[in-house]
């Protein structure tokens, strides 16, 4: 697996707040490998997971999943591709409000045309694995913070995603919640394979990447090592 972005322009907004929020980006992540994106705020960080994974078509450039281009594709495809290929973990956790953590994951699944039924057993691992085996039955609002976040977490990892994308995962936590999230997210790539960027600031979380990826503010990133 690997996604590779090739000279990936993006302007948002219109007229007197028109922006461009990349300019020329190439570069490309690997399997199994958690790469951590940095820069200042403004820098492209978002823009840049969103093309990623399907959300928004650049102006101009390749998003190659795989050796697709999903900057190609038509618009129903995109969508198919962000369902089936792409997990995607944002701060608040983006759950369904009323759904019990396992009713995510198997809510989910439905929308992907998974039959629920078949995937009770897995839903109540994976949540096991992020560490809420006691929480199954809790709903958003019953659940902290970082326990939405590791819901988001299971509930990308159930589809099996090529590409898990994390956007501030550890903003509003603490300390030690952050290094358990960040443990959690590193250990989940290499035991997937898949291939994880994470927008970050967090120190905790560059300290356990692989490889941190500095955003310039409208400049072509280029890749070091952590
Ligand atoms: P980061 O995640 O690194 O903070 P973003 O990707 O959110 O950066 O934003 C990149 C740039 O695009 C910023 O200058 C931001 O102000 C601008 N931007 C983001 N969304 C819009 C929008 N809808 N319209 C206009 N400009 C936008
Ligand atoms: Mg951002």
């Amino acid at each position: 697996m690997s996604l590779h972005l090739h000279d990936i322009t993006v302007t948002l907004g219109r007229g007197d707040s028109r922006t461009t929020a990349l300019s020329g980006v190439t570069t490309s992540f690997g399997p199994g490998v958690l790469t951590a994106l940095v820069g200042p705020s403004g820098s492209g960080k978002s823009t840049l997971l969103a093309v990623a994974g399907a959300l928004l078509r650049p102006d101009r450039g390749q998003v190659l999943l795989n050796g697709t281009d999903l900057a190609a594709l038509t618009d129903r495809e995109r969508a198919r591709a962000r369902r089936e290929r792409v997990g995607y973990m944002f701060q608040s956790g983006n759950l369904l409000a009323g759904l019990t953590a396992e009713e995510q994951l198997l809510a989910a699944a439905s929308l992907a045309g998974l039959p629920p039924r078949t995937l009770r057993a897995r839903t109540r691992e994976l949540l096991t694995e992020v560490g809420l085996a006691h929480r199954l039955a809790h709903r958003p609002d019953q659940l902290s913070g970082g326990e939405r976040q590791r819901v988001a977490l299971a509930r990308a990892l159930l589809l099996e995603p090529e590409l898990l994308l994390v956007d501030e995962p550890t903003a509003a936590v603490d300390r030690t919640r952050a290094e358990d999230l960040t443990t959690l997210i590193a250990r989940t790539t290499r035991q997937y394979g898949c291939v994880t960027v994470v927008a970050t600031h967090d120190p905790v979380v560059t300290a356990a990447a692989d490889t941190v990826l500095d955003m310039p503010d409208h400049a072509a990133p280029a890749a070091t090592p952590a």
